[in-house]
């Protein structure tokens, strides 16, 4: 696209969503009047933030070859495509037990060329019980070994829904007209044994949903029925990321060739459009600086009690119905999630902040791209991030959040400066998370060193700050 349609196109792509808001105008208020109490909203979002959500107490403990990250949509040849590759069929059915708070799942591994002898599964009997299965099923401690016929064989169980996270509010719930659920635990991680180059065809189906029930996936949908689910990174295809059934509302967009679902439980407050609006307004600015969309976006939205946050997964987040696109201190949690999705950037062990910082940084950076943070907004916004992380004496910790991640913001806004200051006026930071994103998203201080030198033609002064080590 030339440089000159860009404002226009822009603009037009604006328009409904200034319309929306303007329209908004008593809740605009409401958030206005309610500016400390959403600054505090913010900050504990912030410090709560994870991009693993409620999977990660389950899949991290096996974050092996079967654990899916959300990179999963890099365009990289699928090992299942080629040519000596071997498969076996796998159906995940799914039943929702609202009775029970419960999911009934089915995993049948069907015969194909070639086959699994043995899963071996993270299933805590706290979460997973009535276990059954054709073949050997064995539990020891926290892990339940599978090993079915070699024709295939089904093995049963329910899933206990309902999770809530230590500092309150749920990041999985089952009630009598919705179910918000990560399908990463729905089927929990494997560690699989099996014949060699083997591959699933995986496909999720959700049998006898309540009346007037209806699911949404990250996934698209399958020749003959349900959902396929594909993972070119792992044998054991599962259906990660978020999954929402019940009477919904749902509004659909292809935005730059990814298909955009925003998905709601009915009969609430969810502003569905305001988030569809926002996201087609981000596509391609997304798409710039990222290198690349996935071919799926599930957003979904969902009241109390559910977590009062946003939680990214793999294609797909989810986003508390109250949550504005634009908090007060100038960030946007529906950006910040956004970003993980997108760019699939995680920061190495000790190393989080980079991937936080970079979801953070550009939740300000891009609604600024989109003209609706100001120029003065933005810089106001930087501030706040400065001031708020103003006594972080390191970045380094598995897990970054609320000061450690507004630090880890004015690092990076220095960064993009020392950048943008070497010479070559169109290098930006925009170039070194691009590269991060397009090399499988795990980033370290070492690779972001590297890539900032091979872009100014020296080492980075920023990152040499005592901060970072
Ligand atoms: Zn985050």
């Amino acid at each position: 696209m030339t440089q000159s349609l860009r404002p226009f196109l822009r603009l037009s792509r604006l328009a409904p969503l200034m319309l929306l808001i303007g329209c908004g105008s008593a809740s605009q208020s409401q958030a206005a009047k309610g500016g400390a109490a959403e600054d505090a909203l913010t900050t504990v979002a912030m410090a709560r933030d994870r991009h693993a959500g409620v999977g990660t107490e389950l899949a991290d403990a096996d974050a092996g070859a079967d654990e899916a990250g959300v990179d999963e949509a890099v365009a990289r040849p699928d090992p299942a495509l080629t040519e000596d590759a071997r498969h076996y069929p796998v159906d995940y059915r799914v039943r929702f037990l609202p009775d029970e708070g419960a999911a009934a799942v089915t995993i049948a591994l069907g015969r194909g060329s070639g086959h699994l002898s043995r899963l071996d599964f993270h299933m805590p009997a706290s979460r997973y019980r009535a276990i059954e299965g054709d073949g050997k099923v064995e539990r020891n401690g926290d892990r339940l070994v599978w090993a079915p016929p070699r024709n295939g064989g089904e093995l049963r169980y329910r899933y206990r829904i309902d999770h809530e996270r230590g500092s309150g509010g749920y990041d999985a719930r089952i009630t009598d007209d919705w179910a918000l659920l990560r399908g990463d635990d729905l089927v929990p991680s494997a560690r699989t044994r099996g014949t060699r180059d083997t591959y699933a065809q995986a496909t999720l189906h959700f049998d006898d949903l309540p009346e007037g029930w209806s699911a949404e996936t990250p996934w698209k949908p399958a020749h003959g029925g349900g959902d396929a689910v594909v993972n070119p990174d792992t044998r054991f295809d599962r259906p990660t990321g978020w999954i929402l059934a019940g009477r919904l509302g749902v509004r659909r967009e292809s935005v730059e060739g990814m298909a955009v679902s925003v998905a709601a439980p009915i009969d609430h407050a969810a502003r569905r459009l305001d988030v569809l609006g926002a996201t087609n307004a981000l596509g391609i600015e997304l798409q710039r600086v990222f290198g690349r969309l996935p071919p799926k976006l599930l957003i979904v939205l969902a009241p109390d009690p559910m977590w009062r946050g946003g939680l990214s997964a793999p294609r797909s987040l989810y986003l508390h119905e109250h949550r504005p696109l634009i908090s007060e201190n100038g960030s946007s949690t529906l950006v910040h999630e956004l970003v993980h999705v997108v760019s699939g950037i995680r920061g190495v062990k000790g190393e989080d902040w980079i991937a936080e910082g970079i979801a953070e940084y550009y939740s300000i950076e891009l609604m600024s791209r989109i003209g609706l943070l100001s120029e003065d907004r933005r810089q106001r916004a930087l501030e706040w991030m400065k001031n708020h992380g103003r006594r972080v004496k390191t970045l380094v910790a598995d897990s970054s959040s609320g000061k450690r991640t507004a630090r880890a913001v004015t690092l990076l806004a220095a960064l993009d400066r020392e950048i943008r200051e070497s010479g070559d006026e169109d290098a930006s930071l925009d170039d070194v998370v691009r590269q991060l994103a397009s090399s499988g998203g795990k980033a370290s201080l070492a690779e972001l060193r590297e890539l900032t030198a091979d872009l100014i033609g020296k080492p980075s002064t920023v990152l040499q700050q005592a901060v970072v080590e």
